[in-house]
């Protein structure tokens, strides 16, 4: 299992998850983050940073947002890693 970010983020990329996650998890684009579920080791401590509730382990993704499983999957692999905070988008 692992968690998984989802279309919340889209646009809002807050990033204060990436501060509390212990095993480097976090990649990043122009307008969201995104879990690599090779890394997430299900601890949980990025899901009450998310100001929008975007993240959700990935056996409780809500039905509309399944898609996102496999979308976390490809674009970590082809993202680079975020350690530290930004500014969010919005
Ligand atoms: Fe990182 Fe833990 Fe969130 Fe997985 S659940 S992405 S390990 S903070």
């Amino acid at each position: 299992m692992a968690h998984v970010v989802t279309e919340p983020c889209i646009g809002c990329r807050n990033t204060a998850c990436v501060e509390v996650c212990p095993a480097e998890c976090f990649h990043i684009d122009e307008q969201s983050l995104w879990i690599d579920p090779e890394e997430c080791i299900d601890c949980k401590a990025c899901v009450p940073e998310c100001p929008v509730d975007a993240i959700f382990l990935d056996v409780d993704v809500p039905e509309k947002w399944t898609h996102f499983i496999k979308l976390n999957e490809e674009k970590a692999e082809a993202l680079p890693l975020i350690f530290e905070r930004k500014e969010p988008l919005s």
